[in-house]
């Protein structure tokens, strides 16, 4: 049967049997709305699984993407200079890792084992540790080319050791704190995100709480979070917590307790406990906030296994030449074991020692074996100081329960963060949460054990890191948004690190975008450098040069 087209126009019936001319009025149609709207799209994501990064639940879906934002969702129509199916897979904000040591990306822009699990936005200088002078390092590094955006808080303890002059066991002067303080104003008027404290470290864990509140309503005035590796996160853990809020309340600012963790048998099965704590600070007003990664593992360097009082004022070699000063450093370091609850160092593993590669991958009792004939617990005290004298290791300690790290994952206000800093490939035996995270929690927690919920894992990831660090314009999938977007299949996403052998990226991810720009595409880093750095408030400089990507 044939009719006029013109009877076809409002006609149903016609335009679905009379194929030719509903295919020459859609044309039509979409013709005209191009013409109207100025439709162009650089890029559309067809078919995939839209999980916006707010919790909300997945829908089916495309996202379009122009000038290196989003520039539509749902059903998209119209056409772009690419398009990619990605049916099977979850389209998600890129992940935003808020606790980071990646102050080596100057020297690894291309930060693969971030990108590679999905990771597009970095947050700099945690546990007290930072750039002093983050004006100078943004600017350094928008003059080069870098694949994630990076932010960075100010590290509390390297504006310590600046003002001071070292590592003291003493308050600061009047006149070393108002230089703190202006160190700290000054990183936060450059973009700092907030201060980030370490006070199991060097020479941060001789701050005072005064001296912390002190410093940190700098931050709280100009809108900063305040991040704190806390002084303890084992049997002393609410006094720790108790610090962190005191700080949040007179500092008038947000606060993140920084891998959250129950450190050591001693303290397990508490982490009930330690969230009620949390909970109740926030009842109280406070925004307290907290970040984990995926493992029972944790990595630090090996000499927090020796007394901070022996390592103090560069003064450790001194100390244990004198026979008095070791046997008492020995002493103590029998007393922290004991309170920890182990009966060896068998739960550290060295990561890397520079001095004698030879040790890498293996626990204390096996080094102790290896250098010094047997494991007995004073060849591995003796081994642990020998490695100090000798410039120090970087170690991974065995030490937390798995229903605590479940429990804490659970948490509506725990967000997703590796405390890595950027792997160069093959070095060494760190810790695998640097290359598989993100990874891990999708594979393990969701598909495998259901810990979470696939939206819910992607908001720790996005929505949650971006609003606690006030990172404007990401973390959601929405019209306007920085197109920083991970697509990964939720059936096959694996971390594929191990703590024997850490050195393998994750897959899973078929493309990773970084400001509109594909920088991973099938599990493969093509090389892309589209990162911004990303200032507090959004106070961005404008990168005409960075929309479209750079590749190399
Ligand atoms: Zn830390």
């Amino acid at each position: 049967m044939h009719r006029p087209v013109a009877s076809s126009f409002h006609s149903k019936d016609v335009s679905f049997t009379n194929i030719p001319v509903r295919k020459l009025l859609l044309t039509f149609a979409l013709t005209l709305t191009f013409l109207a709207r100025g439709e162009n799209y650089d890029l559309i994501l067809r078919n995939g699984q839209i999980i916006d990064g707010t919790g909300a639940p997945a829908y089916h879906g495309d996202v379009a993407i122009a000038n290196g934002r989003v520039a539509a969702l749902g059903k998209v129509d119209g056409t772009a200079k690419r398009e990619i199916d990605v049916v099977g897979n979850v389209i998600a904000p890129g992940f935003i890792d808020v606790h980071t040591h990646a102050e080596d990306i100057e020297t690894l822009p291309l930060a693969e084992n971030f990108l590679r699990m999905g990771v597009t936005s970095l947050v700099l200088g945690n546990c007290g540790s930072s750039k002093l002078d983050l004006g100078k390092f943004y600017n350094d590094m928008e003059r080069k080319t870098f694949s994630p955006n990076i932010a960075s808080l100010v590290g509390h303890g390297t504006v310590r050791a600046k003002a001071m002059g070292g590592s003291f066991d003493r308050p600061p002067s009047a006149a070393e704190l108002a230089k703190m303080k202006s160190y700290v104003a000054k990183a936060m008027d450059d973009g700092a995100v907030g201060m980030s404290t370490g006070l199991i470290y060097l020479p941060g864990t001789f701050a005072k709480t005064d001296e912390l509140v002190e410093v940190a309503k700098v931050v709280g005035a100009r809108g900063g979070i305040y991040t704190s590796h806390m002084r303890d996160e084992g049997t002393h853990i609410d006094d720790s917590l108790s610090e962190v809020f005191h700080i949040a309340r007179e500092g008038h600012m947000r606060a993140e307790v920084s891998h959250i963790k129950l450190s050591g048998p001693t303290s397990w099965h508490r982490s009930e406990q330690v969230l009620k704590e949390i909970e109740s600070a926030r009842a109280e007003g406070l925004k307290i906030t907290q970040d984990e990664y995926a493992y029972t593992a944790s990595s630090t360097s090996l000499s927090q296994l020796i007394p901070e009082g022996a390592r103090e004022g560069g003064k450790f070699k001194q100390r244990i030449a004198d026979p008095k000063q070791k046997a008492d450093i020995i002493k103590q370091m029998h007393g922290m074991l004991k309170r920890r609850g182990t009966p060896d160092y068998s739960y550290a593993v060295i990561a890397s020692f520079r001095a004698d590669k030879s040790l890498n991958g293996k626990n204390v009792p096996e080094a102790a074996k290896m250098k010094l004939g047997s494991d007995s617990l004073d060849n591995q005290i003796e081994l642990i100081l020998d490695v100090e004298k000798r410039g120090g290791a970087s170690a991974v300690f065995h030490g937390m329960d798995e229903q605590d790290l479940q429990t804490f994952l659970r948490h509506t206000n725990t967000m997703i963060a590796a405390d890595s800093g950027v792997r160069k490939f093959g070095e060494s035996v760190p810790h695998p949460r640097g290359y598989g995270n993100n990874a891990r929690v999708l594979g393990r927690y969701v598909r495998e054990l259901k810990v979470l919920t696939l939206e819910d894992a992607v908001r720790k990831m996005t929505g949650l890191p971006a609003m606690s660090f006030q990172l404007k314009d990401r973390g959601v999938l929405k019209p306007g948004a920085c197109a920083d977007i991970a697509v990964f299949d939720p059936a096959t996403v694996t971390d594929n690190g191990t703590y024997k052998d850490p050195h393998h990226y994750s897959t899973g991810f078929k493309l990773v975008l970084v400001n509109g720009a594909i920088t991973v595409e099938n599990d493969k880093h093509i090389g892309a450098r589209n990162g911004e750095v990303l200032r507090l408030n959004g106070s961005r400089k404008s990168h005409a040069h960075l929309v479209s990507p750079r590749q190399s």
